[in-house]
């Protein structure tokens, strides 16, 4: 049987093109969910703490406002809740086949479809091939030598043990990028003893996060209140936080937060130095936290600095010769956000394959999206497309939408084929570079929007607006 369309992955762009598909009149498309229940990083992110630090107002679906919000920065249980209402109000349950992993998707240019494979050998056909598989899918473990002889409990924080209890144990967490921002918090008054090896500092900006009470909710039962709200934070991220990872003057006041957070909830002026980044802010991701620092600040946390030379059976080892023994290590050095479609193989016309030949310099994409040789495949959230100061919902929306126009006109024009010119993708990659090249994250910084060779594949170098614009004019 073939479909109209395949989507793979039910997490916020997948529901994002499924709701949109059906509201469209589509019904012929299934959703493959590798998983055993849908939510992407919602479902897998379950460390204590998890939560979005982007306001919940902009950080949802347009077409799915809601006024109740328990808080302007709600946790994971409230988004994945909100991503289970979706399915339900908009019944796209129906159609997702869970437990279906793609392990390929070949296209077959005599029938004009995609042909997949899954992981238990079956085969299903479609028409349009739309990928909404994340960028922060698969966690990336550190590759330290004697990483599997650790004795104690050991896991990343995308897959927690919530089996295990830390109360009074010896805890390690290597890694401070944003999830550890997030739990360190959370598990350091549970710990006899945290100890924190960082790699990097980050700047850190105060989230200010507070519950709505009744006079909000009132208000965001008001089309008005709520668009106020949506429309000040998207205003925000794209003037002043946009300013910051562009080096610009308003986002010295970001940089200006920072440093008066740091001076103010640090007591220790070697702890300061140690916690201070030396590379321009916006480089990798700002993180917004108001408790990481006070945790840091307890007696019981120890902040590590020295290169980890080594895991060993009882903990881990630094380059000053010390051995820190742990019961328990937690893993939050992130996800593999470069490889991007992994571990899928993807061929296109002529038997190209998408990851292997045509990324094998990094992944690229007209607007993120198209890809020449590999006709009827969009991607949703593919490479360029993130954001370090607004809301990827934003980007998926503007994605989907440009989907259902181009399958619209092919209808409407009796196309079977829809593929971007080499051209256009061209002209476009050439100007991406060259915005690239003058943003903060050029600056010398390590971060995961890089490949190994240093290529940016990950984010989109202009403010969000821009990018809606031009899918409009596509
Ligand atoms: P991450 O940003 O990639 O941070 C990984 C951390 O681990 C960094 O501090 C990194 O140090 C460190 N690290 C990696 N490999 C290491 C090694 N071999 N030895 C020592 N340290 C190592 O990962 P993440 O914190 O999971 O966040 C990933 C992304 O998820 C975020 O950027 C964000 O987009 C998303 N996220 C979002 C939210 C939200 O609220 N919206 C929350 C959590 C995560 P270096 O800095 O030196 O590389």
């Amino acid at each position: 049987m073939t479909d109209h369309v395949a989507v793979i992955g039910a997490g916020f762009a997948g529901l994002c093109m499924a709701i949109r598909l059906r509201q469209a009149g589509v019904t012929s498309f299934t959703v493959y969910e590798k998983g055993d229940s849908l939510g992407g990083v919602w479902r897998d992110n379950t460390y204590p703490g998890a939560g979005c630090d982007v306001p919940s107002h902009l950080y949802s679906y347009s077409f799915a406002p809601r006024a109740d919000w328990s808080r302007a920065y709600p946790l994971q249980p409230e988004l994945l809740r909100y991503l289970e209402e979706c399915a339900d109000t908009y019944a796209i349950r129906l159609h997702i086949r869970f437990g279906t992993e793609i392990t390929t998707a070949h296209y077959d240019e005599a029938a004009h479809e995609w042909e997949l494979r899954t992981a238990d050998g079956g085969c299903r056909r479609a028409r349009i091939l739309v990928t909404a598989v994340g960028q922060l899918n698969r966690p990336k473990f550190p590759d330290y030598e004697g990483l599997a002889e650790f004795a104690g409990t050991s896991f990343h924080s995308a897959r927690w043990d919530h089996g295990h209890d830390l109360t009074g144990e010896r805890v390690g967490v290597i890694g401070t990028g944003p999830s550890a921002v997030q739990f360190i918090p959370r598990i350091a008054p549970q710990a006899r003893t945290l100890t924190v090896f960082q790699r990097s500092p980050n700047w850190v900006m105060p989230k200010w996060d507070y519950g709505y009470g009744p006079v909000h909710r009132t208000l965001f039962r008001t089309a008005v209140g709520r668009l106020a709200f949506r429309g000040g934070w998207f205003a925000f991220g794209d003037t002043v936080l946009y300013s910051a990872v562009r080096g610009g003057r308003l986002g010295r006041l970001v940089e200006y937060l920072c440093r008066r957070q740091l001076r103010t909830q640090i007591p220790d002026p070697a702890l300061r130095t140690a916690l201070t980044p030396d590379f321009p802010l916006g480089c990798k991701r700002i993180l917004i936290s108001d408790e990481y620092y006070p945790a840091l600040a307890r007696d019981n946390v120890e902040v590590v600095t020295e290169k980890i030379v080594r895991i060993t059976p009882r903990g881990v080892q630094t380059a000053d010769g010390t051995e820190h023994v742990l019961d328990t290590l937690i893993h939050g050095t992130g996800f593999t956000a470069t490889e991007f479609l992994a571990p899928m193989t993807i061929t296109g016309r002529s038997g190209q394959l998408l990851r292997e030949q045509a990324w094998a310099d990094g992944a690229a994409a007209h607007l993120g999206m198209t890809v020449p040789g590999f006709p009827n495949l969009f991607l949703l959230y593919g490479p360029n497309t993130n954001l370090g100061n607004n809301s990827v919902v934003f980007m998926i929306e503007t994605q989907v939408r440009h989907v259902l126009d181009t399958l619209t006109a092919m209808t409407r024009e009796g196309r079977q084929e829809t593929e971007v010119p080499a051209r256009a993708f061209e002209i476009f990659q050439r100007d991406l570079d060259d915005a690239l090249r003058t943003t903060v994250w050029e600056a010398g910084c390590n971060s995961w929007y890089k490949t190994a060779t240093g290529r940016v594949t990950t984010n989109w170098p202009y403010r969000a607006a821009r990018y809606r614009r031009l899918i409009r004019r596509l």
